[in-house]
Formats: C-alpha cells, structure tokens, sequence
C-alpha cells in the first residue's frame, strides 16, 4: 500500500506519486495535460483564497502539488534537490533570511554562495524553514496567492520554451520555476496557518487519494469531472 506519513520527506512524497500515479499518468496524458490538471487545481486553490473557504484552499493546494510532482516525475527532476539548490535555507535572490527584497529592492539576484549543503529531514522541517525565509506575517494570503500564480505560470513558460528548443540551460529553467512554485506552495501554507504534511498524511492514507487504488484506476472523465 502506498500513504504518506507527516514526518516524511517531499522526496517520499514525488516518489508516492510516481508510484501511484506515474503508470495512468504516462498512458493518459500528455505534458499539456498534466500543466493543464496542475493549473485547474491552482485556480480551484486560489478561489478558496477569495471566498474565504479553507476547506476549498486546503483540498486544491494538496491536489496541485501533486499534479507539480506528476510534471516533475514526468522530467525527472528531483524537486527537494532544486528546492535546496534554489533556497539553500535562504531568500533565493538576495540570499537573506528572513528575505530584505522589499528593503534593498536588488536590481539583480544575489549570488548566493553554499557552504554547506544543508536541508532539514521533513517535508514539515521545510515549510517551517520558508516560514523563516519569508515571515508570513510580511504579507498577506492573497498576495502568497498572486505571488503562486505568477510563478505558475513561470513554469508553463519555462516548459514551453524547453520543448521549443531543448537548451540545457532551457532545461535548468524548468528546475528553477518548479523550485520556485514549491516555494510558493509553501508560502500559501504558511500564510493560510496549513501543515502541508499532516494534510497530505490525512489524504493520501491508502493509495489515490480518489480510488484508493495505486497505480490510480481514475479514469480520464473522472479526473475532469472532479469537483473539489
Ligand atoms: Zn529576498
Ligand atoms: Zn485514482
């Protein structure tokens, strides 16, 4: 049986997702619709946001999440790693934490040099550590949200332009913006008080979180007519 349990790590939970899902994902749909299905899930999220409804915000942030997991298998690209490479317990672009943007306003992102390459043992440890990076009392939830969709789209951008021409460096684009849409993830979380572990714990106990089945028997029309 595959479940996820809130002391694990976000590694543990790519790889539940491939193992639950990779094999339906692979014979059912294409890059476009796994962008398409993490978008929907976003949006749904961010209605939450607006009307208020935590239950709404929670239910379509898990979801979302597992869709960015699904791109990131379907690439296999290591989401931990890039988001440590990318925020080495530090604001990714002046390299402070808690992140002075705001303060300094850099024209250009800071180099950040790694000394020691550090991350904490839990996906929990993790959304703690981005609570330290960017306070989310220094913002509101709705601008967490805009901030998400923004760089949603960053990652749409960065796959089309890797599909267009297939640069390495177009490739290390796509690393950056899933590293920055997780962090943004995680910005959601902590601005909306939501333990993104426990969550995942509570949704993903046996299998699909829809089916109960791993690999997920949910049909294509399931997945389009499902309402969150
Ligand atoms: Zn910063
Ligand atoms: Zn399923």
């Amino acid at each position: 049986m595959a479940s996820f349990r809130k002391n694990q790590t976000l590694n543990k939970f790519q790889t539940l997702i491939g193992e639950i899902y990779a094999l339906t994902d692979d014979r059912t749909y294409s890059l476009w619709d796994l962008l398409t299905q993490q978008q929907r899930f976003t949006m749904r999220a961010l209605k939450g946001i607006r009307k208020g409804n935590k239950k709404k915000l929670i239910k379509n942030l898990m979801i979302s999440l597992s869709w960015l997991m699904a791109i990131a298998n379907r690439f296999h690209i290591t989401i931990e790693d890039e988001v440590w490479r990318r925020f080495p317990m530090c604001c990714s672009y002046c390299g402070k934490k808690p992140c002075e943007c705001k303060q300094t306003k850099l024209s250009r992102r800071k180099k950040i040099r790694i000394k020691k390459f550090i991350k904490p043992r839990s996906l929990s440890g993790m959304q703690r550590i981005f609570n330290e990076i960017y306070p989310s009392k220094s913002r509101t939830l709705a601008d967490a949200g805009v901030h998400w969709a923004e760089e949603m789209g960053e990652v749409s951008e960065a796959i089309h332009n890797y599909l267009g021409q297939h640069f390495e460096k177009q490739f290390d684009g796509i690393k950056h913006e899933l590293a920055d849409c997780t962090s943004c993830i995680f910005g959601v979380a902590n601005s909306a008080d939501i333990n993104i572990a426990i969550e995942l714990e509570k949704m993903f106990y046996k299998n699909c979180h829809v089916c109960h089945e791993a690999p997920c028997i949910c049909t294509f029309t399931t997945v389009s007519q499902l309402r969150t």
